[in-house]
């Protein structure tokens, strides 16, 4: 018996009632059922994002919106500045650079948060910076960055305010209009409950007055050309269909639940996982824990590759390793999405068993219990008082 539990921070878990809604014959494209969940789509997307501005809909992954961002954000002449603390932000970098964008970083440790002090005095008398290129969530440190206070430096300038919000999205706050986020780059398959496959910008008017102002070098990523066909419902290429009608049904699932009581849930899921991971002994690797995911330090002496193996040997549980300089050094338990209160708990039983396996020290129950503790209300979580 293995059944298969995927904790991974994206792909993540998708709702049977999604599956089953993608299930259906193909339509055709062009059919009026079509511009109608596209309708109900992007209204939903705007709940969920908190926005009024247009959303994009791209046949594409999470990496896709970051590029059609980065592309139209950054006129010739000008710059982007890039908030370099993992993974992901570095990506923003490597976007430019394929793309010949002049850019600057600020590196931040891996597994710290951004200071948002930082990118003021970056920002101080530079008018030559188009855009200012952050994280919502940095999946690869398991960090959360404070993307309202760098918002509020970044909208006190001409910048554009770019962020990934691809694993953030549905896990954390986010606020795109109060926050002042001018280009928000979402997928599909982290919080919101979906495979891969679509990718979403949100662009602000003040975006906008940019990217009428110069040729954005984008054909298929054309966000001018979104834009026209949005007035209508409709996408400049063929749509994902499929996909579109799947998301109708998962953003239905999280209006139930309201957007805020999501936000709450995720709190909550990484309150006790992360209590639940240092009962056990593990060091948390990052020193502000996104809401999406916990990530640990592999303890001395094990690999987390037999962590890994056995959680998916013996439980069907998928969860991951680090990424390029942490590879080998953390894991990352995701719960994010289609992950309730119940799948942490299971979770950590689950490790606490490979963990004992693996001749790892701890107190069995430890970890399941401080979890619990936080899920009924009794315990801490890690950090407060
Ligand atoms: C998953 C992820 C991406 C990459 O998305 P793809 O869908 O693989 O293109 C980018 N940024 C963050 C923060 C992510 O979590």
């Amino acid at each position: 018996m293995r059944k298969p539990r995927l904790m991974a921070p994206g792909p993540a878990p998708v709702p049977e009632e999604v599956l089953l809604e993608m299930a259906r014959p193909v339509i055709h494209s062009r059919d009026p059922r079509t511009k109608q969940a596209i309708k109900e789509a992007i209204e939903g997307l705007r709940e969920v994002l908190k926005t009024a501005n247009d959303v994009a809909i791209l046949a594409a992954t999470g990496t896709g919106a970051m590029e059609a961002a980065v592309i139209h954000a950054v006129p010739p002449g000008k710059k982007a500045l890039v908030l370099n603390a993992g993974w992901f932000g570095l990506r923003w970098a490597k976007i430019c650079q394929a793309h010949g964008i002049p850019f600057e970083t600020i590196d931040v440790e891996w597994g710290q948060p951004v200071d948002p002090a930082r990118v003021a005095e970056a920002l101080t008398g530079r008018d030559d910076i188009a855009v200012v290129c952050g994280t919502l969530s940095e999946t690869s440190t398991g960090t959360g960055h404070p993307i309202e206070a760098i918002g509020k430096v970044v909208a006190e300038t001409a910048a554009l305010f770019a962020v990934d919000g691809i694993s953030g999205v549905g896990a954390m706050e986010c606020r795109t209009d109060d926050w002042k986020i001018d280009l928000l780059a979402v997928g599909s398959q982290k919080a919101l409950m979906l495979p891969p496959g679509l990718a979403f910008v949100a662009v602000s008017p003040k975006a906008w007055a940019v990217i009428d102002s110069f040729e954005p070098k984008a054909f298929y990523f054309s966000l001018k050309a979104a834009r026209k066909k949005l007035a209508e419902w409709d996408t400049p290429y063929t749509p994902a269909h499929t996909l579109i009608f799947g998301l109708v049904k998962s953003l239905e699932r999280i209006k139930a639940e309201g957007i805020e009581n999501v936000w709450a849930r995720h709190k909550t899921m990484s309150d006790a996982c992360q209590a639940g991971v240092k009962a056990l002994g593990l060091e948390l690797f990052s020193a502000r824990p996104a809401e999406g995911l916990t990530a640990f330090v592999v303890p001395q002496g094990l690999k987390d590759t037999d962590i890994r193996k056995k959680l998916d040997d013996r439980f069907g549980l998928s969860i991951v390793g680090g990424q390029d300089k942490l590879k080998g050094k953390i894991c990352r338990i995701g719960h994010m999405g289609y992950n309730d209160e119940v799948d942490v708990v299971g979770a950590l039983a689950a490790l606490e068993m490979v963990l004992a396996e693996l001749g790892h020290e701890f107190e069995p129950g430890a970890g399941v219990s401080a979890a619990q503790r936080v899920l009924i209300g009794q315990g801490s979580p890690v950090g407060a008082a």
